[in-house]
């Protein structure tokens, strides 16, 4: 007998009818043979609306507050869903985050998982019950409630599907797997079969926004697959796991984009050490996150330093920016907040020239213009106007030929 861990979406549970046919799921894997513990999100927009309900009581933040507000989202559907399997005949229990031994630090809204305890969840599986775990959530040291961080159901399970030793970690949801670029830009693009970690990364950091980054470490670290798939059929969906394919080799897998980039330049800046550091501390301290980095080479001694951000950051950062380039004797700071990314990825890229040279070359045939290039191992990204970025998606698609 071996341990599944499957974790339900907020929309594959938005309603009480998807609660039912979410039970009717759980119980065929359970009638299958498997042990299953199951991690739910809270329904539909229940942590948005729980956010902007606080918001009309305060304006102040009260982080220990919100946290304990925030997951009782996850506790209406595993109590709910607790109920619909016992109503179809099946053992089947609840457990708060608390209450399965998932322990984090104190760091309110975006808590570490420290450590499970799973004495709690063996002992129910022994019994023969269903468990069904509140996502998004933890307990500190001092039994203060937390959460991950947004989307952070998906670390829940995957942390779960770890300690507990699952054999896999099935992520069912409205999404029917991972694509070689997104279909609602490229019609003809595919479903692919698997994609490895590192990509996976990748994808999500750079425009797929389908799951949780650190889940995808963390599955990563202890190697457990995760199966994304609907969570109202039985298709296959995508394996996102730890092995190689040969086949995948020298293959772009996928195209990914993001329309959220601003872009700040901070011209004619005198070519010393230190510079770089009183900008981007700064930066970090005021919690603006940065993406890429492009320092020009310097021509008497003066160079330009371009970084961009998200978009809903681009003010902050330049009201952060402007007094520094003021006191490191730049000449000016300059935004634009109409760009976006597209990323080509996958393993095979690594050590194989030519990825670079025809992304470029594809961009040019369109005319599209590249603001600013950054790389890693297995991506290539380009950051361009905003308006160009779908259909530098699918010239892309289209020039690498993405299989599936
Ligand atoms: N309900 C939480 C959120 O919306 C956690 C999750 O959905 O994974 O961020
Ligand atoms: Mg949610």
């Amino acid at each position: 007998m071996a341990l599944v861990v499957q974790k339900y979406g907020g929309t594959s549970i938005a309603t009480a009818a998807r609660i039912k046919s979410v039970a009717r799921r759980v119980a065929k894997t359970y009638d299958g043979g498997d042990q299953v513990v199951v991690v739910v999100s809270a329904m539909g927009d229940t942590t948005d609306d729980l956010i902007k309900l606080a918001g009309q009581i305060t304006k102040q933040s009260h982080p220990r507050e919100m946290d304990i507000l925030l997951s009782t989202g996850e506790l209406v559907t595993s109590t709910l869903l607790a109920m619909a399997l016992r109503d179809m005949g099946y053992k089947a229990i609840s457990l708060s985050g608390a209450q399965a031994g998932i322990k984090t630090d104190g760091t309110y809204r975006r808590a570490r998982i420290v450590k499970i305890e799973t004495k709690r969840i063996m002992a129910e599986l022994e019994a023969g019950q269903i468990v069904i775990v509140a996502g998004f959530q933890g307990i500190t040291d001092d039994m203060d409630v937390t959460t991950l961080g947004r989307g952070g159901s998906d670390i829940s399970a995957v942390a779960l599907a770890a300690a507990l030793g699952a054999k896999v970690c099935e992520r069912l949801t409205d999404t029917d797997g991972i694509y070689s670029a997104d279909p609602r830009v490229v019609p003809e693009a595919r479903r692919l079969e698997g994609i490895g970690y590192e990509e996976m990364l990748e994808l999500v950091t750079y425009g797929n926004k389908v799951m949780q980054p650190r889940a995808i470490e963390l599955a990563e670290l202890y190697n457990i697959p995760i199966r994304v798939a609907l969570s109202f059929n039985d298709s296959p969906g995508t394996l996102i796991h730890g092995g190689v394919s040969m086949e995948i080799r020298n293959k772009v897998r996928s195209v990914a984009y993001d329309l959220d980039v601003a872009k700040i330049t901070v011209v004619g800046i005198p070519d010393k050490p230190g510079i770089a550091a009183s900008i981007f501390v700064p930066l970090a301290k005021t919690g603006i996150s940065v993406d890429t980095i492009v320092q020009n080479a310097s021509i008497n001694k003066i160079t330009d330093l371009t970084f961009t951000v998200a978009k809903d950051q681009m003010g902050d950062a330049m009201k952060v920016t402007k007094p520094i380039a003021k006191k490191i004797g730049a000449k000016d700071v300059v935004s634009d907040a109409n760009l976006g990314k597209v990323s080509i990825i996958g393993t095979g890229m690594q050590n194989t020239p030519g990825f670079a040279a025809k992304m470029f070359a594809t961009l040019s045939e369109k005319g599209i213009n590249i603001e600013l290039i950054s790389t890693s191992e297995i991506r290539i990204t380009c950051i361009i106007e905003e308006s160009k970025v779908k259909e530098a998606v699918r010239a892309l698609h289209h020039a690498f030929e993405v299989e599936a």
